[in-house]
Formats: structure tokens, C-alpha cells, sequence
């Protein structure tokens, strides 16, 4: 089968090879994938931000349907559409495993960095770890919930946003747009969005954002106490180290920035601001698998929709550079059926 490798020295781009998968054992299930978004996590890996992972099959937006199950497996059957997630699978049985932190779990294995994942023709899953696509939503949109859509629905669950409060997403791109869609139609707030680049921002007022706020040549988070008061929530998706310090200038008191994105470098706290205000910083790490359900059912009930654009897997690379050129609205996801 054909599948995106990382290179050998790692170089930030991927090989497309012709790699023979084993067979799958008692607990895992064979998916034949049909698409499977390109994320920024798979350039970091290609780079070997992480660590060197050469030969690694990269991916973890992947969305397919199951061919084969091992003879243990209860919980998919042979024509589910399944998902191949960043969280790839916990131990189980760890404190966080066991308490909803799964995706924290000291042992977790990833998809597309530590195990093979989703940018390949085939895939092999650990079947209970694979959450089902549910129908009515479009594959190739359910490939973007998978990585870009969990992360920002769990980064908003764990703002404790609630109706009517204000949110910023800082970083309108292909997180940052679902952000605002979850914020607006899921979780009933009102929602600023604050990027540097104005095309960013032009989609962000399509998909509902109440405010937009290009943060070029001034402080966004003074903005946003100007004209709304501060914000409950801000969910910083932004891959930029000023929009973390912007974010905390942008709060109310009592208010929870939610970190997601995942530039190099340190917060600049304001630590009078943040005892005095009692200002909360958190980070937010993709979503369990129960987040994952809940952020793909909102998708088939129409109340998110992912800008998605599919590409042949032979455009891989292109895809990578335009990535990194910020040329892309949304997602580009690969159609292993083209
Ligand atoms: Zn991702
Ligand atoms: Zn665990």
C-alpha cells in the first residue's frame, strides 16, 4: 500500500513509499482509509521536533472504514467508519486513564509519531481506541474534527465557557475556525477572533464571529478591554509567542486562557494581574475519546462544518509548503479514493 514516510535525516517533509503492513492481532482492526488531514503536528514529526521517527507513516486526521477486525475485537465490525487519532491509545489503566485524562496518559502512544497512522492507504488500530464516525457526517469533514476539531471543543469544555460569555480564539486558521464555530453554535458565546492575516479574519466573520481583531500593529487584548470589557475565555490556537501575552491582556477577571497551540519559547505572565484578577492558564491536549464522539456528533447535527479541500496523496509535500507558507483556508486533506 501506499503511505507518507518521514524522511531519512528527517527534513520536514515525507517519502511516498510502498510499505507492507503485518497482520493485525486479536485486539486491532484494519482500516482502509479513505481521507486523512494534513496537521502541523505532522510537519513537527517530519522535522523531528519530537524526536527522530524515520520510516514513520505520518497522520492522524484519518477517517475510514473498517475491512478487517481481529478475532477479540467487540466493540467495531466490518463497514464502521472509524477515526485515526492523535491519541492513539492509553495504557488503561494509569491514574489519568482511569479519571478522563486519558490523553495525558504517561504512556500514550500517537498516531503518525510514535505508532504508524492515517496518511497511507491502510491502517491498523487498536479497535476499543477507535472512535466511530457516526452518519451523516461527511467523511472528508470528519477527517478535520479528528485532530483539529476535538482540540479546539476540548479547549473551550475546559475554559468552562458557558452561554452568553465572551470567547477569543486567537489564530483564525484551520483550528482556530472550528474554534469559533464550536464557541458560537455549540456553546452559545460570543466570540472575538484575532489573527494577523485579514483573509484569515474574513472567513472567521463568515462562520460567526461576532468581532475581529487584527493584532499586526496593536495590542489585541487592550483592544478587546476597550471594546467588550475583557473576555472569559480565550483559546489561543495561534502558533506565535505574543499571542499567549496577548490573550491574558484580553481577560476579565476570574478568566481562563487555554493554551493549544504550540510555539517554541514562555508565557509572559503578569503575575499581579494573574493573583489579583485570579486569571487561570491551562493547557488543553487534543480530547479523549468521549470528547471525540461529542465533537463529531455536533458535526452531523450541522452545527460545525470544516472547511476542507481534498488533494491527491501525490501533492503531499506542495501541501506541507503551502502549510507552512499560511496559504491554507481550513484543512487540505488527502483523498485515497482520487
Ligand atoms: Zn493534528
Ligand atoms: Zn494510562
Amino acid at each position: 500500500m501506499r503511505a507518507a514516510t518521514v524522511r531519512e535525516p528527517s527534513d520536514g517533509y515525507v517519502d511516498i513509499k510502498d510499505v507492507e503492513l503485518r497482520p493485525i492481532k486479536a485486539n486491532e482492526a484494519l482500516v482502509d482509509i479513505e481521507y486523512c488531514g494534513l496537521c502541523h503536528t505532522d510537519i513537527h514529526v517530519a522535522l523531528g521536533d519530537f524526536g527522530d521517527v524515520p520510516g514513520r507513516i505520518i497522520g492522524h486526521e484519518g477517517v475510514g472504514v473498517v475491512e478487517q477486525i481481529g478475532e477479540d475485537v467487540t466493540s467495531l465490525k466490518v463497514g464502521d467508519r472509524v477515526s485515526v487519532a492523535w491519541f492513539f491509545r492509553g495504557c488503561g489503566h494509569c491514574e489519568y486513564c482511569v479519571t478522563g485524562d486519558e490523553t495525558l496518559c504517561r504512556s500514550v502512544e500517537n498516531a503518525g509519531y510514535s505508532v504508524d497512522g492515517g496518511m497511507a492507504e491502510k491502517c491498523i488500530v487498536v479497535a476499543d481506541y477507535a472512535v466511530k464516525v457516526p452518519d451523516g457526517l461527511d467523511p472528508a469533514e470528519a477527517s478535520s474534527i479528528t485532530c483539529a476539531g476535538v482540540t479546539t471543543y476540548k479547549a473551550l469544555k475546559n475554559g468552562n465557557i458557558r452561554p452568553g460569555q465572551w470567547v477569543a480564539v486567537y489564530g483564525a486558521g484551520g483550528l482556530g475556525n472550528l474554534a469559533i464555530q464550536y464557541a458560537k453554535n455549540v456553546f452559545r458565546a460570543r466570540v472575538v477572533a484575532v489573527d494577523i492575516n485579514d483573509d484569515k479574519l474574513e472567513s472567521a466573520k463568515k462562520v460567526g464571529a461576532d468581532l475581529v481583531v487584527n493584532s499586526s500593529d496593536i495590542n489585541s487584548g487592550e483592544w478587546i478591554q476597550k471594546e467588550v470589557g475583557g473576555v472569559d475565555v480565550a483559546v489561543v490556537t495561534a502558533v506565535s509567542q505574543v499571542a499567549f501575552g496577548q490573550a491574558v491582556d484580553a481577560m476579565k477577571a476570574a478568566g481562563t486562557v487555554v493554551c493549544v497551540g504550540l510555539p517554541k519559547g514562555t508565557i509572559d505572565l503578569n503575575i499581579h494581574r494573574t493573583v489579583l484578577d485570579g486569571i487561570k492558564v491551562v493547557g488543553s491536549l487534543v480530547g479523549t475519546r468521549q470528547d471525540l464522539a461529542e465533537a463529531f456528533d455536533f458535526g452531523a447535527q450541522g452545527l460545525v462544518k470544516p472547511i476542507v479541500a481534498t488533494r491527491p496523496l501525490d501533492d503531499i509535500n506542495d501541501m506541507i509548503d503551502e502549510m507552512l507558507a499560511g496559504k491554507i483556508e481550513g484543512r487540505m486533506v488527502v483523498d485515497f479514493k482520487k
